[in-house]
């Protein structure tokens, strides 16, 4: 991009100035134009992806597969702790009730994390299965066992006394029943993106630890791909502030009871509660970090930069509550860790992967709304051949879509 206010190569009718965009300027949605084969074939397009998240480091990497000369930026390390996608684990899943779409991603996306953790020394992937349950309304399940069964999903429906039976570290009061979906797990998150750009840097490409702000300049590039998670409404405060909303989230582990075996990820899996619309979920005690516990509701809204990273004993006690009930063999466990991260929601829940509305050499990637970490395979790949090719991705991610009201319809 050129270092003057009107991007070199942007349409003058447009006449989008730096400090327009970083505002955020509003609009209609549009296409990225591809880049044309014939400047493919002369030289490589030179792509500059910024945010070393899952979202980004994915877009680089999969950019890099397609023969772009690629550099990844971060204000920070790629994985950071204050990151989206710097914590310990995140869970990989195909449940996703009706939004076949996520199931689909999902497993896309498992065999790319498979092939990674692969390639590591140690465990990207943990598949110790993950167990969904529920209370009255068994909707959910139905649905997802039926996209799952068209997907040929080997997942399993438990009635209660088959739940007891199989986990009984979990207490099943008031539980109807449940699936559990073995070939899914963990993702151990924080080293899963540092192998990622490691393995990245490897094979050609480039990562430059600076930070992108309204006053600074772009680095020179053909096309410019921001996956800020929540940074993103910070850059774009006009065109995104309401449509991408960051909110606080407390995340806990407790030390298991001494020589039980049933907290290990050989018989416990990744579990979500679906408490009659009050999820809670969590992990068995994965690499000796302690048992995860976190509630799933939206915290309060905050800004990334500035959020107090400290707990809550508010928070500490809600967990602490659910976990007596549900899981009463760790009663009276011992708080080993607590973190504190954010969402980045978007009103419903869908990613955005769009081109900015005044220029469309920048594409936005983001809104990984609490689900985000497991599809970063597939966003990736959407992000990258959108920005090459100009190939849009399914609707639902495109700008146009994103509310300015929270409304959260996926789970
Ligand atoms: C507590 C918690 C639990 C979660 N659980 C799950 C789960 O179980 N399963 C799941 O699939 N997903 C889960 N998620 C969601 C998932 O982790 C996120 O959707 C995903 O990590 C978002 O990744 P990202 O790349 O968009 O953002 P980030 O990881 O935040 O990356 C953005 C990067 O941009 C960089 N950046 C920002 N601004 C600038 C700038 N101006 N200049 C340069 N660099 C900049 C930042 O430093 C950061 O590294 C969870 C999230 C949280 C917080």
């Amino acid at each position: 991009m050129s270092k003057r206010g009107t991007p070199s190569g942007a349409p003058p009718e447009l006449n989008v100035t730096r400090r327009s965009l970083l505002l955020g300027a509003g609009g209609v949605a549009v296409s990225a134009p591809a880049i044309l084969p014939a400047q493919r074939r002369g030289s490589a397009p030179r792509v500059t992806v910024v945010g070393a998240g899952v979202f980004g480091s994915w877009t680089a990497e999969q950019l890099r597969r397609r023969g772009a000369r690629v550099t990844l930026v971060d204000a920070w390390s790629p994985g950071h702790s204050r990151s989206s996608s710097g914590g310990e684990s995140r869970m990989t899943r195909a449940g996703y009730g009706k939004d076949e779409i996520y199931a689909r991603m999902a497993l896309a996306s498992l065999s790319e994390w498979q092939s990674l953790s692969r390639a590591s020394g140690l465990p990207i992937l943990v598949p110790h299965g993950v167990l969904f349950f529920f209370q009255n309304d068994l909707s959910y399940l139905l649905a997802s066992l039926d996209v799952h069964r068209r997907l040929g999903l080997p997942t399993e429906s438990l009635d209660r006394s088959a739940l007891a039976a199989r986990f009984p570290m979990i207490a099943f009061d008031g539980v109807q029943g449940g699936m559990f979906e073995p070939r899914f797990g963990a993702l151990m998150a924080r080293r899963a993106i540092q192998t990622l750009v490691h393995r990245f840097l490897g094979a050609g490409g480039q990562f430059e630890q600076r930070r992108i702000d309204g006053t600074g300049d772009y680095p020179a590039a053909d096309r410019i791909v921001l996956a800020l998670g929540p940074w993103l409404p910070k850059l774009f405060p006009r065109l995104l502030g309401q449509r991408i909303v960051a909110t606080r989230q407390e995340v806990f582990t407790f030390v298991p009871p001494a020589g039980d075996p049933w907290f290990t990820p050989a018989r416990m899996p990744g579990w979500a509660d679906f408490n009659n619309g009050d999820v809670f979920y969590g992990f068995p005690d994965l690499e000796g970090k302690g048992v995860k516990f976190a509630h799933d509701a939206h915290g309060a809204v905050v800004d990334p930069q500035t959020q107090d990273r400290r707990f809550t004993d508010k928070a500490l006690a809600e967990v602490v509550a659910f976990r007596d009930r549900r899981f009463p063999r760790l009663r009276n466990a011992q708080l080993a860790t607590a973190e504190v991260c954010q969402y980045e929601n978007s009103s419903n829940g869908d990613f955005l992967i769009a081109p900015h509305p005044d220029e469309p050499r920048i594409i936005l990637v983001g809104g990984g709304s609490g689900h985000g970490f497991k599809h970063g395979p597939e966003v990736g790949r959407m992000a990258a051949e959108l920005t090459l090719d100009g190939k849009q991705p399914d609707p639902r991610f495109n700008l146009a879509s994103k509310g300015t009201v929270q409304k959260r319809e996926v789970i």
